[in-house]
């Protein structure tokens, strides 16, 4: 387990040892803080028949089988887009019956926000009278566009986020590359969203976008050759202009400057939606984003 969720996941087991866990457990907090591996964690440890406390035996059937992914009292659902209330049909109808190997049945539905509101419905009678020994963990990133009728049927449980030092030590665990520790900080409480980014950093780093902005505002690039040079990652461009500002923001005390970076992130926002239109003039875009920061007045 994640070390900033491995005590949210002890106390959970103590009371799946003193049989005390709630039968539909709401889990949340932002993309990026491991709420998946949670879940499934908690899963493996109900359907593991010699837990020791957070911990699955490793041996027995239901464990090999979930090591294998194949365990037939496991259930899950997810969606790229929406879950329909097919897919929730579906699920409900795996859990009526006995379980099929250690008793206990499992049914995790994750981005639960997805649920249509008939979806949702769906689900209510079986959160209202759950079918013996079964467990329905749901995750949720935004737990607003949850309904109420379901909020209401679950117990709620907020995952922690971790402090900086726990989430950075993680991450140098997973990562050997270098870590920018401003660039870091805008990621700490998502340890595996930042991750995500140092690894697809590589190629086009917020090292080098610096570098680049450097050039810029000392007059040594124009806004058009470094729009040129950085086309074919518009979409970095946009995210880290945005990232910059908030370091800028952060280092600044000028109210003029301020202004003049909160116009350079609204920009970018702007930007990044025209992109979207199919035949829209990247370079030109891009310039015109690279010109508004330039624009600033030094400081
Ligand atoms: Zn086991």
């Amino acid at each position: 387990m994640y070390p900033w969720l491995s005590k949210t996941f002890l106390q959970l087991s103590e009371r799946i040892a003193g049989k005390k866990l709630h039968h539909a457990i709401l889990v949340q907090g932002p993309s990026g803080l491991g709420k998946t591996k949670f879940v499934l964690n908690l899963a493996e440890l109900l359907l593991c028949a010699n837990p020791q406390l957070d911990k699955t035996c490793g041996t027995c059937q239901s464990c090999r089988l979930n090591a294998a992914s194949t365990h037939p009292d496991l259930h899950q659902v997810e969606s790229e887009k929406q879950i329909g209330v097919d897919l929730i049909r579906d699920a409900i109808k795996k859990l009526v019956g006995s379980a099929q190997m250690s008793g206990v049945k499992v049914l995790i539905i994750h981005h639960a926000d997805t649920m249509t509101e008939s979806s949702a419905n769906a689900l209510l009678k079986t959160l209202e009278e759950p079918t013996s020994s079964t467990f329905i963990l749901l995750t949720t990133a935004k737990p607003e566009r949850i309904l109420p009728t379901i909020k209401s049927r679950c117990e709620k449980l907020i995952l922690p986020s971790p402090d900086f030092n726990t989430s950075i030590n993680w991450v140098r665990t997973q990562y050997a590359g270098a870590i920018d520790p401003q660039f870091a900080k805008l990621f700490a409480a998502r340890p595996l969203a930042l991750l995500d980014e140092l690894q697809q950093e590589q190629k086009f780093t917020f090292e080098l976008f610096k570098q680049g902005i450097v050039e810029l505002t000392s007059g040594h690039k124009s806004a058009t050759s470094l729009a040129i040079e950085w086309q074919e990652h518009t979409d970095k461009v946009i995210k880290w202009s945005q990232f910059w500002v908030r370091e800028q923001v952060s280092l600044v005390n000028n109210h003029t400057v301020v202004v003049n970076l909160y116009a350079v992130e609204k920009k970018a926002t702007k930007i990044s939606q025209q992109l979207r239109n199919p035949g829209v003039n990247k370079i030109l875009q891009l310039a015109g984003l690279l010109t508004a920061i330039s624009l600033i007045p030094s400081y």
